[in-house]
């Protein structure tokens, strides 16, 4: 059935509300006021409110905050603690060595403990304070291109109100086209307009591939008497166990105030074991002796999940696109070494605006226009920053002593190593097929494990993040061939889905009296932590966008 849209025209379009695009829009206000231009700009966010769906540490090196807001204290920036020094730690399974030294890219002092959705949510009090139309609520469903099909004129933000099977309830309301002369993609970690649109437009296939980390991440309240009142550092990080030297991750605990703390833990997805469960690891971690140390007595008061982008330098993909822009960790810009993303993400939205009003003063939005962002993207410091860390997931992924020497050399060779542009495979490529024998060993954690407090299960964790979706929708998560699921998925590596998947959204449910297999799916715990999109073996998952508005519900991850 066609469907009459509205449709609304900007002069820029920002699609997704985190650290990047709030950057850039605020940036590109402030230059606006300054060149006395007058601009429609609007920016859409999937979550409910702008920081609903932001996860992340986090430690913010100030930098990027710093040029784009001079007075961000008296503004009210929302600070946890400041960090006081580093605290490196290497973990067997019942140790941990303190490190006589913490590498020199964690260097963390005097930058600050925020909470990413707090802090999402004040810079997008200040963008729209500067005349950004912010609408919370509204998913960029599909890319709209010109006649061409070679220019990026908008995005159609998804129908609301469809029921099970595809039909329009009595509160359907139709998507809206926005179309703007320049489109902004801020999506975060495997974006799935801009994964899409790269494909369309081949504007990765000189690159690496993206690889991701899945982190699984915690806000938990502690007595008045902790850890944090009499140590040295406030600003943890973790290696070795539970994932050991040959997977890369790890973990980190951060103090915030009000004796809170931020812990979360990283599984690399170049994983190759298929019986692998990131949360797990996640539990693991926990349950260390020194970990369970400091965290004892507290509770879970908050629970998120979301990839990282780690490729680095050789992964980011060409920033433009004829009336498009790529920026943050959708263009895969991170500082993988200093295991930080958001600084150099608001640089990169800072610096997109720049090149946006460049743009709209010479009336040309072609991508020879456009490229001036790449221009002044290549000349800033962000390169100076992530440049070093060029070949660090691929060290990282490689297995045994090996790796030492890769980040032993590239350490002191500012990134170099013993072989430059090394390699790195696709996440989706790695896993390594199972025999039943190696299967039959490895149980999950026990029930034992969980005591609902500070040891929450998985689906625990789906209720305290505040995460919803109404049921009556179709899946926004398409499994293309199930058939594939329970046949050769499951005999060559298990169902690793049912695994990697921190929400408990694939079950694989199994009759009885005949041994028929099927695959179940519960879109509704969806945390959008986008790992089923990267990890799946056969890529026979794709990630869409469900209704604006649902999703996690976050206030302090
Ligand atoms: C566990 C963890 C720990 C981390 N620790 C640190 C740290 O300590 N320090 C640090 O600097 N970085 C850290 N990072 C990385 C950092 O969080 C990211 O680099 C940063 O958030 C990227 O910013 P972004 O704006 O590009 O994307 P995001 O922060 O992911 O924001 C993207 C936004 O776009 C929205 N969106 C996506 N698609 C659509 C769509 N189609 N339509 C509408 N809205 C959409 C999303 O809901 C989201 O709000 C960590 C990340 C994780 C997961
Ligand atoms: S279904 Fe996919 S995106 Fe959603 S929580 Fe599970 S792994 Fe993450």
């Amino acid at each position: 059935m066609s469907v009459e849209r509205e449709s609304i025209d900007f002069d820029v379009l920002f699609v997704g509300g985190g650290p990047a695009n709030l950057a850039g829009a605020i940036r590109l206000m402030q230059l606006a006021q300054e060149k006395n231009l007058n601009l429609e700009v609007a920016l859409i966010e999937k979550g409910a409110e702008i920081g609903t769906h932001a996860v992340s540490g986090a430690i913010l090196n100030p930098v990027a905050l710093g040029e784009l807001i001079a007075d961000y204290t008296e503004k009210g920036c929302p600070i946890e603690t400041t960090v006081r020094d580093d605290e490196f730690y290497y973990l067997t399974e019942s140790r941990a060595i303190r490190a006589p030294i913490t590498p020199r890219y964690l260097h963390n002092k005097g930058f600050y403990v925020i909470s990413l959705s707090k802090f999402t949510k004040w810079l997008g009090g200040i963008a729209e304070e500067l005349g950004v139309n912010i609408f919370p609520g509204f998913a960029g469903k599909e890319v709209l291109y010109d006649e061409d099909q070679d220019a990026i004129i908008g995005v159609r933000t998804g129908d609301k109100g469809i029921g099970k099977e595809g039909e329009q309830k009595d509160n359907f309301e139709p998507g809206i086209d926005l179309h703007a002369k320049v489109t902004v993609f801020g999506e975060g970690a495997r974006g799935s307009l801009s994964k899409e649109i790269e494909e369309k437009l081949n504007i990765a296939a000189e690159n690496m591939p993206q690889v991701y980390e899945t982190g699984v991440k915690e806000v938990i309240q502690l007595a008045e008497d902790n850890y944090f009142k009499t140590s040295k550092g406030n600003d943890i990080h973790f290696l070795g166990f539970p994932l050991g030297l040959n997977t890369p991750g790890g973990g980190f605990i951060y103090e915030m105030k009000d004796n809170k703390i931020s812990i979360g833990y990283l599984t690399g997805l170049a994983y190759d074991d298929p019986m692998i469960d990131p949360y797990e690891e996640f539990i693991k971690f926990k349950r260390h002796p020194f970990v369970a140390s400091i965290i004892k007595g507290g509770k879970v008061v908050e629970q998120g999940a979301r990839t990282v982008t780690t490729g680095g330098y050789y992964s980011i993909p060409k920033l433009t696109a004829a009336g498009a822009m790529f920026v943050g960790a959708s263009a895969a810009i991170h500082n993988s070494p200093g295991l930080k993303g958001i600084h150099v993400s608001m640089k990169s939205g800072m610096l997109a605006a720049e090149a946006i009003t460049e743009a709209i003063e010479k009336g040309d939005f072609s991508d020879a226009s456009l490229t001036r962002y790449q221009e002044l993207f290549d000349s800033s410091w962000i390169m100076d920053e992530i440049y070093p860390g060029r070949n660090f997931a691929q060290a990282l992924a490689k297995k045994g002593i090996g790796k030492l020497f890769h980040l032993g050399a590239q350490y002191i060779t500012n990134g170099r190593g013993l072989i430059d542009r090394m390699p790195l495979e696709e996440d989706c490529r790695t896993l390594l097929p199972l025999s039943n024998k190696e299967a039959a060993g490895k149980a999950g954690l026990g029930k034992s494990v969980y005591d609902g407090e500070l040891y929450v299960d998985k689906l625990t964790g789906v209720y305290i993040s505040k995460t919803i979706h109404r049921e009556d929708q179709p899946s926004h998560i398409i499994v293309h061939d199930t058939q594939l699921c329970v046949t050769q998925c499951y005999d060559t590596y298990r169902s690793p889905c049912i695994r990697f998947c921190p929400g408990s959204v694939y079950e694989m449910e199994v009759d009885e009296n005949t041994g028929t297999r099927r695959l179940i799916l519960n879109p509704s715990n969806c945390f959008h932590c986008k790992t089923c999109d990267i990890k799946d073996p056969y890529r026979n998952i794709t990630w869409t966008c469900p209704e604006g508005g649902e999703g996690p519900g976050y206030s302090m991850v």
